[in-house]
């Protein structure tokens, strides 16, 4: 048994086995591409690149082995040719999904069918799609790496995961996240947590003493990744987990009730999403609303600005599915941690402090204007408000503002409907909080991002482990901004929720309800513990 350590981003146990993630095995591909007809031509290519490689590497066998071993190549070549397997692959271009989303879709679905007919025949048949398909793949995405294929649920330990990487693989396969480096601020944490899957940054391991299909342990409420556990460990690790599952259930009894403290003061309590599968466990957890959709995880598992009409259709689920509760939908907030090759980002000393969210919007104003009219049509399917990050002037909410009217009035001479959308600004600067009292003249609320109002507050950057001791969201500094915000907020009569993680610090719900915070947008699995936590008060 070997034990080591790493900071916890969620207190989850997981047991299971490891998949060590090395980053030259881990195929970056965008899922979903609008163009078919060069889906297609990109999939006639890769194809007679796998030909040709197929058909070199029979010439090879038939030097180097015998004939019937060297057949095995001109059988995988018959399944590039073949009709069920091309058509399925075309099928899913056709709906959208990139090529080699496509093709990795298509050779696990068939390869299943043909392994469930338990007939050794096609069993091998099953093997020939599946080394197509990687083959395909390889070609597709320049032949640099290979996909993660994960069969079974594993505990993944990789070096660092950025928001991108987590984002392509297939979290339902996730028992646990390890890694290395990286910081419990990140997006990828962030990300972890909304998924409510437990995980380990800057564990201790060292890679030479782990191997794939170890029997493992991650223990989030310590912070340890026990490998090759014994007995004794096992079955406590088994109790502990029993224990918070009982927990976890335990505050399902408050979905239903209300955010109120013995006294009668109430809090609005709401989640933050990422996707659609995160909008399934705020629902779960009885969020009173969605305080941040974070979009840009849209644009990230793209391989072009997703379209309008793409980014209709999921806010109009979003709204649909929150049955008239409040959504706030976030604005692209691009740049530093999160990031898609296609925007052509440049490389920056300092990306945190760059060129990212509404600066990026407001030069890119066709991208921009393509969101809002998405968000706009969308708004008549709920009760929607939209929230833009990052600002740090008047000057930009008027610009804002001017975008928005141009918005609204192409949709009036097209007469598509919208609502009456609340338009509101992150906080999440010093300046927009030193200047709150002005900026609260010009929007209908603001939401407090504590994530990156600690780190500009205190020059911490938050991705940086080794700083993560200066990284004090409770700093006096921080709250007297949050305090400040609040206060200039309501003098203007707008109404002040926080959505950055400080929102789910169970310490700091009484100072925030005491300030007179309106609402607290927090992780989803985290609704049900500050309910309980409010209603003791
Ligand atoms: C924040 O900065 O607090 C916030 C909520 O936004 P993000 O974490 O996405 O930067
Ligand atoms: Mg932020």
């Amino acid at each position: 048994m070997k034990i080591y350590s790493g900071k916890s981003v969620l207190e989850g146990i997981a047991l299971g086995k490891l998949y060590l993630l090395r980053k030259q095995e881990c195929l970056m591909y965008p899922l979903y591409a609008a163009d078919a007809q060069k889906e297609n031509m990109r999939l006639k290519e890769a194809s007679e690149t796998v030909k040709a490689e197929l058909e070199q590497l029979y010439r090879l066998a038939l030097l180097q082995t015998q004939q019937p071993q060297a057949e095995i190549f001109p059988a995988l070549k018959l399944v590039l040719d073949d009709e069920a397997y091309l058509s399925c692959i075309q099928r899913k271009i056709q709906k959208g999904i990139s090529a080699e989303a496509a093709v990795h879709e298509t050779g696990n679905e068939l390869s299943e069918q043909f392994a469930a007919l338990q007939d050794s025949y096609f069993a091998a048949r099953a093997a020939d799609i599946q080394d197509v398909s990687q083959r395909l793949l390889r070609a597709l995405t320049g032949n640099a790496v290979q996909a993660v294929e994960l069969t079974e649920p594993v505990i993944l330990v990789a070096d660092d995961l950025t928001p991108g990487e987590t984002l392509h693989l297939d979290k339902s396969k996730i028992l646990a996240f390890v890694t290395k480096k990286g910081a419990v601020n990140s997006h990828t944490s962030i990300l972890a947590r909304a998924l409510n899957i437990p995980a380990l940054v800057g564990t201790d391991f060292l890679w030479e003493e782990l191997r794939d299909g170890m029997t493992a342990a991650v223990d989030g409420t310590e912070g340890q990744l026990i490998v090759s556990p014994d007995e004794q460990t096992l079955s406590e690790m088994e109790q502990k987990r029993q224990a918070l599952w009982q927990e976890q259930e335990s505050v399902k009894e408050l979905v239903g009730k209300e955010n109120i403290t013995s006294d009668g003061r109430k809090i609005e309590v709401l989640a933050n999403i990422g996707s659609l599968k995160e909008l399934e466990n705020a629902l779960r957890f009885d969020a009173g609303g969605i305080g941040l959709f974070r979009t840009e995880f849209l644009y990230m598992e793209r391989e072009a600005y997703p379209a309008e009409q793409v980014q209709f259709e999921i806010y109009r689920e979003v709204l649909g599915r929150m049955n008239g509760k409040k959504v706030v939908i976030r604005t692209l907030d691009i740049g530093s941690d999160k990031r898609a090759s296609y925007f052509e980002l440049p490389e920056e000393e300092n990306p945190a402090m760059g060129y990212r969210a509404i600066r990026i919007c407001l030069d890119r104003e066709g991208m921009f204007k393509t969101q809002l009219r998405a968000i706009y049509r969308a708004s008549v399917y709920g009760n929607a408000a939209i929230l833009f990050p990052m600002i740090t002037s008047e000057e930009e909410i008027i610009k804002i503002r001017q975008i928005t009217e141009a918005v609204k009035q192409e949709l009036d001479m097209q007469n598509i409907p919208y609502a009456k959308v609340e338009l509101g600004i992150m906080i999440e600067t010093p300046a927009a909080a030193l200047i709150s009292d002005i900026l609260a003249q010009k929007v209908d609320f603001f939401s407090i991002g504590t994530n990156d109002l600690t780190q500009y507050t205190l020059a911490v950057d938050r991705l940086n482990p080794q700083l993560e001791k200066y990284y004090d969201a409770r700093h006096p500094a921080v709250l007297r901004m949050i305090r400040m915000t609040v206060e200039n907020g309501h003098k203007a009569g707008i109404s002040v929720g926080i959505c950055g993680e400080l929102a789910a610090d169970l310490k700091l719900t009484q100072t925030f309800m005491e300030m007179g915070v309106d609402s607290l947008s927090v992780s989803p699995l985290y609704v049900l513990k500050l309910r309980r936590s409010i209603r003791s008060m």
